[in-house]
């Protein structure tokens, strides 16, 4: 009963974001699982297309990646960089791809999408980089409003640089202080407001279970 019931929670919350989404200017789609994620993904993007992702450990967890490394396209991967070096020139050429995709960190309830990068080519790449973005979010990212999104951001990202293995203070502490380490990850906090521009640009998948962080 009670999962039922929060099944049922979620997918109305879901209803609402998508259509706020919509309403300004991206396109928005809701799918129960990674599954139907993965086979959404598949059906926006044609075979042959160039293909690049930021880091997200929700593209891993539905399976991405190896779609993209075993299937007929051409993927950036910037996994496979040896070196730091050869990773950023993958980042770079990633602003020349036919489909982008990332996640989200949060998305409020009124349809504004908030990103938190430490390098900033992921946030780059979404705002001015392909012509199609598709970000792969699950519904534990929605929140109230743009507040609630940077106090989520704040108190997921610890668990992000303990993910990273970086050595910044709040590997050490469990949360955020607020670091001048030169690994911070917290440098470029963005927020998408809309997407009048270019209608459709941006494509959301609202996934109704718990998948990243
Ligand atoms: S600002 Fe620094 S301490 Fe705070 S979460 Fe980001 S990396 Fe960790």
């Amino acid at each position: 009963m009670r999962e039922e019931l929060y099944k049922w929670k979620y997918n109305m919350l879901a209803i609402k974001v998508a259509d706020a989404l919509n309403k300004k200017g991206h396109d928005s789609y809701i799918v129960k699982n990674s599954k139907e994620a993965l086979e959404k993904i598949i059906k926006i993007i044609p075979e042959g297309s160039k293909v690049a992702t930021g880091g997200s450990l929700t593209l891993t967890k539905i399976g991405l990646l190896d779609v993209l490394r075993n299937g007929n396209y051409e993927f950036l991967d910037r996994y496979s960089a040896k070196t730091n070096e050869e990773k950023e020139k993958i980042e770079r050429e990633a602003f020349f791809a036919d489909y982008y995709l990332c996640s989200a960190n949060a998305i409020t309830e009124s349809g504004e999408i908030a990103l938190l990068d430490g390098n900033g080519n992921r946030v780059a790449a979404v705002i001015f980089g392909p012509k199609n973005v598709i970000l792969v979010t699950s519904i534990n990212k929605i929140v109230k409003n743009l507040e609630e999104a940077r106090e989520r951001i704040r108190y997921i990202s610890p668990m992000n640089t303990k993910r990273l293995n970086l050595n910044t203070p709040c590997v050490q502490t469990g949360y955020c202080v607020n670091c001048s380490s030169h690994q911070r990850i917290c440098n470029y906090y963005t927020i998408i407001e809309s997407g009048y521009r270019h209608p459709g640009r941006i494509k959301v998948i609202l996934v109704l279970e718990e998948l990243g962080l």
